[in-house]
């Protein structure tokens, strides 16, 4: 019910609260056919999108606070309502975008979610493991340099399927060259316990040992963001997202 009342409030629509907890539902929508008896209005939705003069205001640093509270929005199922027809019409020109994440693929990581973005908010890189490769630095290198954006934020996740497999030397086919990615920050890790997938904190170690060996090859393969990094124009940085939580917790942040 809570899920429908939420649904019809982003219409736009003013309803009855208090009114709607006793109001029966007939279709499949969880409209509601009765009449309410009070009204409460809903604030208008976000239909603004981040323009060039808001992107070059931001420093890397700000970029992340706006992260850390998004991420508390996400946490608390408070996302900002957006008018996503308003924002793909304003986009459709240009882009002015605060960050790029690298993420993994998984199912459970709803990257502009998590951070509580919208259209033209952020560019998401996306592969099992959340390793670099060339065309993913490219792709970083367009956000930052040519794009304006300050901050790469790599972002790996707890639970992990791809990294559990590369603990587990799994093999099938274009999956082993993908694993061999991920398999230098198992090697990386001294845990001297149990190296197993089944053991959640080695596996939690070696999450985190992908995302320091990843920020260093962003350094190492790319001068041009080095660069950038140096100058302070952008900030490159790890988070490990919780998927027990929703909380995304930022390394040395
Ligand atoms: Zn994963």
């Amino acid at each position: 019910m809570k899920t429908n009342i939420k649904a019809i409030l982003l219409t736009g629509i003013t309803v009855g609260v208090m009114a709607c907890q006793n109001q029966s539902t007939n279709n499949e929508s969880g409209a509601i056919s009765s009449p309410v008896t009070t009204v409460q209005s809903v604030p208008p939705l976000v239909e603004k999108i981040l323009s060039a003069e808001e992107q070059a205001a931001l420093t890397p640093d700000e970029v992340i606070t706006l992260f850390k509270k998004g991420n508390k929005r996400f946490i608390n199922n408070d996302l900002t309502s957006r008018n996503h027809s308003a924002q793909v019409r304003q986009s459709a020109k240009a882009q002015y975008p605060k960050a790029i994440v690298l993420s993994c693929v998984d199912s459970r990581v709803p990257v502009e979610d998590v951070f509580d973005r919208g259209i033209g908010d952020i560019f998401v890189a996306r592969v099992a493991g959340n390793f670099i490769n060339e065309d993913i630095l490219g792709s970083m290198e367009f956000a930052c340099k040519v794009s304006g954006s300050k901050l790469i934020l790599v972002m790996g996740h707890e639970h992990c399927g791809a990294v559990k497999a590369a603990i587990d030397d799994v093999k099938l086919g274009n999956i082993t060259p993908m694993l061999a990615k991920i398999k230098p920050a198992v090697a990386l890790s001294e845990y001297s316990g149990e190296r197993s997938s089944a053991n959640q904190e080695f596996v939690h170690q070696v999450c985190e040992k992908n995302v320091e060996y990843n920020i260093a090859q962003i350094r190492n393969g790319s001068p041009v963001l080095k660069e950038m990094q140096d100058k302070g124009e952008i900030k490159i940085v790890g988070a490990i997202y919780d998927m027990d939580t929703g909380v995304v917790s930022f390394m040395g942040y």
